[in-house]
């Protein structure tokens, strides 16, 4: 369990390093090689970096045992970096567009040099050896989360595609002089900015939703209620909601009980329906169980 937990970490690493150098390197020739394209694909590495690491910080937030103060525990840390990263994609992904828009009026707009072509090129190939590496190291340690991160890789590269078209279609302009191909690395650089809003859109939606404790539907409680009402002593199940506390669960659940047994007896099929919610079901966290008298 130990060394599984150390490959997916180390594996982790290994995407927040490469996606800094590619930051870094595609930042500095985005910037001397005249590519809006390679700028907005650099803001789009850094934003992972900044992600990932929000979400390493925000893991380890969550894992902190419930204190005097935070009797429902830290789950929710997890949430909050996710929602700041989520406004920081959306707040990047305004500037580069502005950026890209920009570009495309102007009347002197300068070509991209061939140099980002090859920095492009580099990327869209490191992307896909750091996907084949999560996905094949988390088909084999049966974890979605590396799955999705690999995933992620993917969609990267093809941001990366995005550019590589917009500054090979820019430099053909320039090599047989048809201007109206120049505006192509622009407007790749702007594509690539809604790409990373949207990002920050879909990310933040999920994290506010959480946050706001969004009840369960109907689908995801049937089996907490199935399993409420297979223990002994539960005549009635009248109510039951669940809502989700950064990744766990947390119910609220009122059982009605035969009136003539004692309190004791009453708290007994309280504690069962409890432990039985906790022990069957792992993303359960906490029940409180309220007993009303069968009529
Ligand atoms: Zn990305």
């Amino acid at each position: 369990m130990e060394n599984r937990n150390q490959k997916a970490q180390f594996a982790s690493i290994v995407g927040i390093v490469a996606n800094l150098i590619l930051a870094i390197l595609k930042g500095i020739v985005g910037v001397v090689g005249n590519s809006k394209a390679l700028i907005a694909d650099a803001f789009h590495s850094a934003s992972d970096v900044v992600s990932s690491i929000a979400v390493l910080v925000g893991i380890r937030a969550a894992q902190k045992p419930p204190d005097p103060e935070h009797p429902y525990g830290h789950g929710k840390a997890e949430n909050i970096a996710t929602l700041i990263v989520a406004i920081l994609l959306i707040v990047v992904g305004v500037e580069i567009l502005t950026d890209a828009v920009t570009a495309l009026f102007e009347n002197e707009y300068t070509r991209p040099s061939t140099i980002a072509l090859y920095v492009i090129i580099f990327s869209i190939i490191v992307k896909e050896v750091l996907f084949q590496y999560k996905k094949r190291l988390g088909d084999r340690l049966n974890s979605p989360a590396l799955v999705a991160d690999a995933w992620h890789h993917r969609s990267d590269a093809i941001s990366s595609f995005v550019a590589l078209v917009g500054i090979g279609l820019s430099l053909l302009g320039s090599q047989f002089g048809i201007p109206f191909l120049y505006y192509f690395d622009p407007l790749a650089g702007a594509i690539i900015a809604l790409l990373v809003m949207w990002m920050g859109f879909k990310i933040g939606k999920d994290a506010v939703s959480v946050t706001l404790e969004t009840v369960l539907d109907d689908g995801r409680t049937k089996k907490f209620e199935l399993t409420t009402m297979e223990i002994s002593g539960v005549e009635r199940l009248d109510m039951l909601l669940a809502r989700t506390h950064g990744s766990y669960v947390i119910i609220d659940v009122k059982i009605s009980v035969d009136p003539h047994i004692t309190v004791d007896e009453g708290h007994a099929i309280a504690a069962r329906v409890k432990e039985k919610l906790v022990d069957k079901h792992a993303e359960v966290q906490d029940v409180y169980v309220h007993v009303n008298p069968y009529h």
